[in-house]
């Protein structure tokens, strides 16, 4: 089970986001979307062969039809309902295959489009990681998921998220393999490398007004 929290000081007011001290994301880049656009086109083309099949029935459906006036009714009508089986067979394979289609696309939003790093929210992170990724391969994994901390500049109080794989106190740390840090400890606004992340500064003192420390407060709790 893990703590969603949020740190914060009770004196000054200082606050960080609310998470597991971050978040755990899926890496995106341009090499991951062009393979996702062909798996879209591998789809249109299993759409295009279910809309043809479903063409050909239609059309033998209306032969059969124009031929009703003839003796043979009984003959004609065996077919008819052969027809209808296949066409209620070709309707399935679409529910199922529109049923596949919105799952590859539930989480691929605008945001996700747009964005390097795509935020998993907490218990949702083997979701995400088999939307975006459309698999679970160990290597790609590897490659592509992270633990992005919150992190604050001691001097200039900048706050900004940073995969750092450095911190002991990092619960999450472990959970992540590959190199050992993607991100450096350097303050993007003013370059101060005195740099700490929220589970780093739990319980000690506030940077902001050096007075109070910084305390969580308990937000949920996830499987
Ligand atoms: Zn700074
Ligand atoms: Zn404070």
């Amino acid at each position: 089970m893990r703590i969603e929290y949020r740190g914060f000081c009770r004196n000054c007011g200082l606050e960080f986001p609310v998470g597991l001290g971050g978040y755990f994301y899926i890496e995106v880049d341009r090499e991951l979307l062009l393979r996702r656009l062909q798996d879209i086109e591998y789809m249109l083309g299993r759409l295009r062969e279910y809309y043809m099949g479903i063409k050909d029935l239609i059309s033998e459906f209306k032969v059969i039809v124009s031929k009703l006036h003839d003796s043979s009714i009984k003959s004609l009508i065996e077919r008819l309902d052969d027809v209808a089986i296949k066409l209620e067979e070709r309707m399935l394979d679409i529910s199922i295959f529109y049923m596949d289609v919105q799952y590859y696309f539930r989480y691929i939003d605008e945001e996700g489009l747009n964005n390097l790093r795509i935020r998993c929210p907490p218990g949702e992170e083997a979701n995400y990681i088999r939307s975006y990724l459309g698999h679970l391969d160990i290597e790609e994994v590897i490659k592509r998921v992270g633990f992005n901390s919150f992190c604050i500049c001691l001097e200039c109080l900048h706050q900004f998220e940073a995969d750092l794989r450095d911190e002991e106190s990092n619960p999450f740390r472990h959970w992540i393999k590959g190199p050992p840090a993607k991100d450096s400890r350097i303050c993007p606004v003013c370059g101060s490398k005195s740099v700490k992340t929220i589970s780093e500064i739990i319980g000690h003192t506030c940077p902001k007004c050096k007075s109070s420390k910084i305390t969580t407060e308990f937000i949920g709790c996830i499987e």
